[in-house]
């Protein structure tokens, strides 16, 4: 069979690949393909099915700027509405005619011969001149390696991969983990269960979830007058921004956030005892700073058990806490996160001689502005290393990364340059954010995260304003890259898909 082959493959199509894919469109580059391993577009939004999901930053921030969605029902709308906006999103903008949905990328090996991408999917072979990355920084479920697990004769799932033919009701269920997905569907299963015991290795600062319904009015507003729509994105964002300086300069500036925290969780657990065990040692945003209103109010109720200490042990019928008491359980539901510092497409794109992106991330994950990565020439990450926030909107940096990719494959179309960013540029950039890590909260706050890696590293975060970066992304800058040799043959004639 022979390769498909397109000037631009896109792996991924959750908020980042879709709108990597739209922007290509809409500059008029359309030899490009889209490879999902899903029969559909949305990614986490697709996958996270879980009672109770919903976006954490507001919505009217939380979507493209070039696609404002006024029918949003709520500040912060749940999992369906995203996902019903992402899918709508990619049919208004005529990408979908791109997408080779079921198409789970095995391999890509760049061919420094033909200075092309191989890439190989369980349905075909491709190849392309440009190569980028949006797999996702939460796509693929981590689930801790426990004793006895493969043992257990009840249901087990992780909350991304929810299963929704298990009913929930009258079952004696044990949650693992309390990040930000178990605070959303605790309190939605927590009053049909038989018993549920929740394991927690360390309790997460949560604020009100200031959450309320839009009405009819404001949505005509926002149809009708759309100033009025982006006066409201505006707002959100600024309000956000204005905690960066909490979480990178000043982790002192916390307190405040940290008082109200603690007054949700006086007016929440009447119960000293419990309430000692919910409240956190370490500075508010050194962990993701989670949101709710009915997590703490079910952990109170009688049918829950909050175990603080991790679970060391699965037995055929029952679950055993580090501390060797052993619970019935028939149900176990992970809520114990992602890759994410060691996201599984490193292991299958393979760059100049032969070297794997994770042989290349041997020290930890780094590249770029988050984008580039030094021995892979013509490829792009989105939602790379230190793009992740803390405090705003995720898509804010996922378009800023796509202007700058997009700026890059016009250079590349217009040229014809295979570009490679320098070894230096690379590592002048990430000692950088390494050295502004250093003063921030994830750093200075007293926890460990799932932010940083085996070695302590923050890989995962940026560690300043997102206009910043938005700054630093506007355009290609082609001064900290190298052409890689050989000089361009004739450029080969490509398939419109
Ligand atoms: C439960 C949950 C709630 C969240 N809430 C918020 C929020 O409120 N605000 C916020 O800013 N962020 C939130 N996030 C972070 C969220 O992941 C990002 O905001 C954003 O959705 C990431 O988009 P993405 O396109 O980078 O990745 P994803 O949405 O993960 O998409 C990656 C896509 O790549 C595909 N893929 C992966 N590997 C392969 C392969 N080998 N071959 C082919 N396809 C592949 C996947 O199937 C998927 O469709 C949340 C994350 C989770 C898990």
């Amino acid at each position: 069979m022979t390769a498909v082959r397109t000037q631009v493959l896109i792996i991924g199509t959750g908020f980042a690949g879709l709108g990597m894919a739209i922007r290509l469109k809409q500059a008029g580059l359309n030899d490009f393909a889209v490879l999902e391993r899903a029969g559909e577009v949305g990614g986490t939004w697709r996958d996270n099915t879980y009672p109770g999901a919903a976006c954490d930053v507001p919505s009217h921030l939380y979507s493209f700027s070039f696609a404002p969605n006024p029918d949003w029902s709520r500040s912060f709308s749940p999992q369906a509405e995203i996902q019903e906006y992402l899918e709508r999103t990619a049919t208004d903008f005529g990408v979908r005619l791109h997408i080779r949905f079921h198409h789970e990328v095995q391999g890509a090996v760049w061919d420094e011969a033909e200075r092309r991408w191989r890439v190989a999917t369980n349905h075909g072979d491709f190849e392309a001149e440009v190569l980028i990355s949006a797999t996702g920084a939460l796509s693929d479920p981590s689930v801790p390696a426990l004793p006895g697990l493969d043992r257990f004769e009840g249901t087990v799932f992780h909350s991304a991969q929810w299963r929704h033919d298990h009913d929930l009701t009258g079952r004696r269920v044990a949650v693992v983990g309390t990040g930000a997905s178990a605070i959303q569907f605790v309190p939605q299963i927590q009053p049909g269960v038989a018993h549920l015991t929740v394991f927690q290795r360390t309790p997460p600062w949560i604020l009100p979830r200031w959450d309320r319904q839009f009405s009819r009015a404001e949505r005509w507003a926002f149809r009708h007058l759309p100033l009025v729509q982006r006066l409201a994105r505006a707002g959100i964002y600024w309000g956000r921004e204005q905690m960066v300086a909490g979480f990178v300069v000043a982790p002192n500036f916390m307190r405040a956030a940290e008082q109200l925290a603690r007054r949700h969780l006086r007016r929440s657990v009447p119960d000293a005892g419990l309430r000692a065990k919910l409240t956190p040692d370490y500075r508010i945003g050194c962990k993701r700073i989670l949101i709710s209103n009915d997590y703490l109010p079910a952990l109170t109720q009688p049918n829950v058990d909050l175990v603080a200490s991790g679970l060391t042990e699965v037995r055929p019928r029952s679950v055993v806490a580090a501390d060797g008491t052993e619970r019935e359980v028939d149900t176990i539901i992970f809520g114990t996160g992602f890759h994410v510092t060691d996201i599984p497409v490193a292991d299958r794109i393979v760059g100049r001689g032969g070297l794997a992106l994770r042989d290349r991330w041997a020290e930890g994950m780094k590249a770029y502005k988050g984008t580039a990565v030094a021995g892979f020439p013509n490829m792009f990450l989105l939602v790379g290393p230190n793009t992740g926030l803390g405090h705003s909107s995720q898509v804010f940096m996922i378009e800023s990364q796509i202007a700058y990719v997009l700026d890059a494959v016009q250079h590349i179309d217009r040229t014809g340059d295979v570009v490679e960013v320098r070894e230096d540029s690379e590592t002048a950039w990430d000692d950088g954010v390494q050295r502004a890590m250093g003063r921030t909260v994830w750093t200075t706050g007293g926890c460990a995260s799932w932010y940083l890696d085996d070695r302590g590293r923050n890989t995962t975060l940026w560690p300043g304003s997102t206009w910043r970066f938005r700054r630093h992304t506007a355009r290609f800058d082609g001064g900290a890259y190298r052409v890689v040799e050989p000089a361009p043959s004739p450029r080969p004639v490509t398939a419109n898909l």
